[in-house]
């Protein structure tokens, strides 16, 4: 089978999208492509940014392949799928311009894993993928495009309703094989991820060590997607990474959602010539290991503490035992031999500015750098989204928007302009 698969070219005017706006690749598409050929299908990657296409000409691409089925990711990559844009329109926009030149048309991403139907009338598509996408989007492949209701974590429509096969779905993961990506992409991948120390000296790659988190923290918005732990097995994660240092990368970023402290991959990749980021708990690191993790290369460490007080992180059920003073001695231990360690805060009600403000000015003097603290934005997919309303619904994503505009006056410092509300970000997606 000829199958597409598509990552479109993003735009995020008036957004309040909290993911990085530069090109990453999109491991969820690499991901279901190594699956795919593996089973024997033709498989066509686009994505526009590395290609440098607009979404006209993705359109255009994608139609002259004359794909059975095209696949558009609703999120930028797997590793903003915790905080994607909430809007629809750079999916909708694409699958408008192709028409219906592509075959049966698949969206896998975030939004359709926690209200598939919403996403369904919105994006205007024939399936939408819950969960995990890439041993779905394999069983379609291998036949289930013929009766999707036999293929688990799908909706689509049928006789004028909506047909949900299953909750989300998630991958085995550990045996995922190596990714391979286009040379030109990687010549193209210029950003190195969350990278501060110096500018880059080749090009940059996302690598998946480990997905999910054994954590469940409230404003984390995994229940529907990357939730349970699980680590790939070491050589494909090495194999992957040795063809991207071939490849000429310099840089990677580890999108893992918490990378666990692993002896094994650190003494590995200590005698490999590529830097690269993680994103972790401080707490959960060891002096002697935080000195490995710098003499593996680790150049970037970006550490959720989240609030400054155990009355703070226990009401975001950080399961944190760690007290300030210890995570504070940590970063600062982290920093000795990472060059750019960022401790992120979270704006929570009853936090006192003042002990904030000294806690950022002892972690800077040190190095470290502390975000001024940032609002919470309720994902339908988080536990504070079911606090606060129960299990989403078709306006999930509007309640949730209008909450977080509501509630703060004032927004995030990687925020330009001021956010719209959802119905006009989406004006052109179907009503839901
Ligand atoms: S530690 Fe908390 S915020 Fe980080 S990935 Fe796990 S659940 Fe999410």
């Amino acid at each position: 089978m000829r199958i597409a698969l598509v990552n479109p070219t993003w735009t995020f005017t008036q957004s309040i999208y909290f993911g990085c706006r530069e090109a990453h690749l999109p491991i969820e598409l690499g991901a279901c492509k190594v699956l795919l050929e593996a089973a024997g299908h033709e498989v066509l990657m686009r994505d526009g940014a590395l290609d440098g296409l607009g979404l006209d000409a993705l359109a255009e691409e994608v139609a002259a392949f004359r794909p059975a089925m095209t696949v558009v990711t609703t999120a930028p990559t797997y590793l903003f799928w915790r905080c994607a844009q909430p809007e629809l329109r750079v999916p909708r926009a694409f699958l408008e311009a192709l028409g219906d030149r592509g075959g049966t048309t698949v969206a896998v991403g975030p939004h359709g894993s926690v209200t598939p139907e919403t996403t369904l009338a919105k994006l205007g598509c024939d399936l939408v993928v819950r969960g995990e996408c890439e041993e779905v989007v394999a069983a379609l492949a291998a036949g289930g495009l013929a009766a999707p209701a036999r293929v688990p974590s799908l909706a689509f429509r049928e006789e004028g309703a909506i047909t949900v096969t299953g909750g989300p779905a998630a991958t085995h993961f550990t045996d995922l094989p190596a990714l391979a990506w286009p040379d030109g992409w990687i010549a193209r991948h210029h950003h190195h991820h969350h990278r501060f120390d110096r500018a880059p000296d080749g090009p940059g790659a996302e690598v998946e060590a480990s997905r999910g988190c054994p954590y469940s923290c409230t404003f984390c918005a995994k229940i529907d997607f990357r939730d349970t732990y699980r680590r790939r097995e070491l050589p494909l994660v090495l194999a992957e990474i040795d063809r991207l240092i071939a490849q000429g990368v310099t840089y990677i970023y580890f999108i893992d959602e918490i990378f666990l402290p692993q002896k094994p991959l650190l003494e590995a990749l200590v005698g490999r010539e590529v830097a690269f980021g993680v994103q972790t708990r401080i707490d959960l690191w060891k002096p002697d290991m935080l000195d490995l993790l710098g003499r593996a290369g680790c150049v970037s460490i970006e550490a959720g503490v989240e609030s400054l007080t155990e009355e703070g992180r226990a009401l975001l059920d950080k399961n944190c035992r760690a007290s300030t003073d210890d995570l504070a001695e940590r970063l600062i231990h982290a920093r000795r031999s990472v060059p750019f360690v960022q401790a992120n805060l979270i704006k929570v009600a009853g936090d006192d500015p003042d002990l904030v403000a000294a806690w950022r000015d002892r972690l800077r003097a040190a190095g470290v750098w502390a975000n001024d603290p940032v609002p919470l934005y309720p994902y339908p997919s988080s536990p504070d989204y079911r606090r606060l309303w129960g299990a989403p619904d078709g306006q999930a994503w509007e309640r949730a928007h209008a909450h977080y505009l509501a509630q703060f006056d004032r927004f995030s410092e990687i925020q330009e302009e001021r956010p719209a509300p959802l119905t006009e970000l989406e004006s052109a997606c179907c009503p839901a």
